[in-house]
């Protein structure tokens, strides 16, 4: 099962994609973490792309492209995964149905989450991220027990640099004009399946595993 997790930045991607894993069996592959990580380490990449990430802007295309090439190949892909971040462009689109193809693979449902602007803003305002294990909280919304730290791994919970006001504001707008248009393009394939991402994040995700089933 090749699933592409669509919706703009705090629909709860990442939320439901972790809930995915355990239930699939499958990874996740998320760009954004994968930029995030090559940060930490001090790459070249990872450098680069944290120029436009604090922007709020999207980092190269041929730069995520290339991420991807890569990890497709990785054996745990063998049995499907869950592209959460990728593609967000329509160039992304097309270079993954070309990379595809050469794989002899292909996508077989796109879940376009949706949320309200005004719930995306508090979301991501709220965010916060377990710097070991990755998982996600909100400081209203689903918070941790303990204010600092992971419920899951007791690792420290910190607020993502690109997670403040202006920063959000500029990435929704990027979302808009950007990868909005990718719902369209994976309409015209028939593939998108419409999930209602206001809610509680249990029923949110047995709606994604009903169409999925
Ligand atoms: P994305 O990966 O799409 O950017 P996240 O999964 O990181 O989104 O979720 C963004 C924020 O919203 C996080 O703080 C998360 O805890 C919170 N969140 C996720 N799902 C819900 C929900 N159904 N209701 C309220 N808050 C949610
Ligand atoms: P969110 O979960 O809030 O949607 P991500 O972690 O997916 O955020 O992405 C954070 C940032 O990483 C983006 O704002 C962008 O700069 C960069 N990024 C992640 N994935 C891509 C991609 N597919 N194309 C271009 N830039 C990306
Ligand atoms: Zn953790």
């Amino acid at each position: 099962m090749n699933i592409i997790l669509l919706g703009p930045p705090g629909a709860g991607k990442g939320t439901q994609a972790k809930m995915m894993i355990e239930k699939y069996q499958i990874p996740q592959i998320s760009t954004g973490d994968m930029l995030r990580a090559a940060l930490k380490e001090r790459t070249p990449l990872g450098l680069k792309a944290k120029e436009y990430m604090d922007k709020g802007a999207l980092v190269p295309d041929e730069v995520v492209i290339g991420l991807i090439q890569e990890r497709l190949k990785e054996p745990d892909c063998s049995k499907g995964y869950i592209l959460d971040g990728f593609p967000r462009t329509v160039a992304q689109a097309e270079a993954l149905d070309k990379v595809l193809a050469g794989l002899g693979s292909k996508i077989d449902h796109v879940i376009s989450i949706e949320v309200d602007k005004s719930d995306l803003l508090k979301r991501l305002t709220g965010r916060r991220t377990c710097r070991q294990c990755g998982a996600m909280y909100h400081v209203i919304f689903t918070p941790s027990l303990n204010k600092d730290l992971c419920d899951k791994c007791q690792g420290e919970l910190y607020q993502r640099d690109d997670d403040n006001e202006d920063t959000v504001r500029n990435r929704l707008e990027v979302y808009d004009a950007q990868t909005f248009p990718l719902i369209q393009y994976y309409q015209q394939k028939g593939l998108v399946r419409k999930i209602e991402g206001v809610g509680s994040i249990q029923q949110i995700f047995e709606n994604i595993v009903k169409t999925l089933a």
